[in-house]
């Protein structure tokens, strides 16, 4: 059989051995169907159960009170970019804000910008997109109909260390890259969104946590497939979902819960992967250079920079000989991006710095 690598993809990215094995046992008869998790109805009571586990790791996990509901929606965290503005701010007078802190945020509000009235309360593209705002640097609309934000910005590896306060004006987030990773203060929002394909699941679903009092903003008229409230109402079965993408978002919810141990255990893990990778890129005497400022930087995403670019390529093409795969930096910035979500193991990290040691001893 085909050997493992460590995969530092960006996205759909590394998955939960546990998670994979135990779908891979029961993938050609589910327990109690005797068909496929992909070949019953969405409306089984098998694939019933599937959907209520999901639920509860997600709600256990984060510890969501009564008020939040949780949505499997498909589309990606692209049409949240849309989905959002759609629900809440389609109308006269109103207006939402958007803090911009990396390519990700420019595209949710880019969308918004179809819908209705925007803001931007800050934006760090001049300086290109190294850091987050301060509170104090944040413009803010008291009457906003809400604020967006992007916790981690996959692309420059820019993540928040706590919410942006935003007072009454209900925080959105998309969350796409860092849920899951650590706990949050969930009571801070209105709604989060994540595509699945990063730290949760397989791409094809997207996760959206919503407050409840929210719903009854969201206008007549959308298209069905658009509306939160129906969505809600019909316990993400309006239509079928994304039955398998599904399934599997429940069996890394219950790695995580279960193997893992919940969020404060894996934001300890997730930190120390991201201290072993950033202080390498630190004690290389300026062979590595960091992308994001040191208070900004991602434990998700770590981004630097080499030399030159033919060292970069260098160093991609034998790290993926060694086994470390996926190390490639987005298009839009170029570099190195090691994607070390959830799912990737210290051992994978550990290789990856003792890989850079001996690179930069050879090249610098
Ligand atoms: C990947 C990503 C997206 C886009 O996700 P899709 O599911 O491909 O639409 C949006 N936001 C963030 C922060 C991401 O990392």
């Amino acid at each position: 059989m085909e050997q493992r690598v460590f995969n530092f993809s960006a996205g759909p990215a590394t998955l939960p051995l546990p998670a994979l094995e135990e779908a891979q046992r029961d993938l050609v008869a589910f327990p109690g169907a005797g068909a496929s998790v992909m070949e019953i109805s969405h409306r089984s009571k098998q694939f019933a159960a599937v959907l209520e586990s999901a639920k509860a790791n997600v709600q256990k996990l984060l510890n969501l009170p009564e008020n939040y509901k949780i949505l499997f929606v498909q589309g990606g965290a692209s049409l949240q970019f849309s989905m959002v503005p759609m629900n809440f701010l389609r109308g006269e007078g109103k207006s939402a804000d958007y803090i911009l802190t990396g390519s990700w945020g420019g595209k949710a509000i880019k969308e918004a910008k179809k819908e209705g009235a925007t803001r931007v309360a800050w934006t760090g593209k001049e300086e290109k997109f190294v850091r987050v705002p301060g509170q104090n640097e944040l413009d803010l609309d008291p009457k906003a109909v809400y604020c967006h934000f992007t916790s981690n910005e996959t692309i420059e590896g820019v993540q928040f260390a706590t919410e942006p306060d935003t007072g009454k004006v209900p925080l959105v987030c998309d969350a796409s890259s860092d849920i899951l990773s650590r706990p949050i203060a969930i009571e801070k929002y209105g709604l989060i969104y994540a595509g699945a394909q990063k730290n949760i699941g397989p791409s094809g679903v997207a996760l959206v946590i919503v407050r409840e009092d929210l719903l009854a903003q969201v206008p007549e008229g959308l298209p069905s497939m658009l509306d939160y409230k129906l969505m809600v109402e019909n316990d993400s079965l309006y239509n079928t979902p994304s039955c398998f993408a599904i399934y599997m978002v429940m069996l890394v919810t219950k790695w995580l819960l279960e193997d893992i141990g919940g969020l404060d255990a894996i934001a300890a893990i997730n930190k120390k992967k991201a201290r072993l990778l950033y202080d390498t890129i630190d004690g290389s005497g300026g062979f590595y250079k960091g992308h994001a400022n040191k208070e900004a930087r991602s434990a998700m995403n770590v981004t630097w920079r080499l030399p030159s670019e033919e060292l970069e390529q260098k160093f991609t093409k034998e790290a993926t000989a060694a086994g470390l795969h996926g190390l490639k930096g987005h298009r839009s910035v170029g570099g190195i991006r090691a994607s070390i979500y959830n799912a990737m193991p210290v051992e994978g990290v550990e290789a990856l710095a003792d890989f850079m040691t001996e690179f930069r001893a050879k090249n610098g």
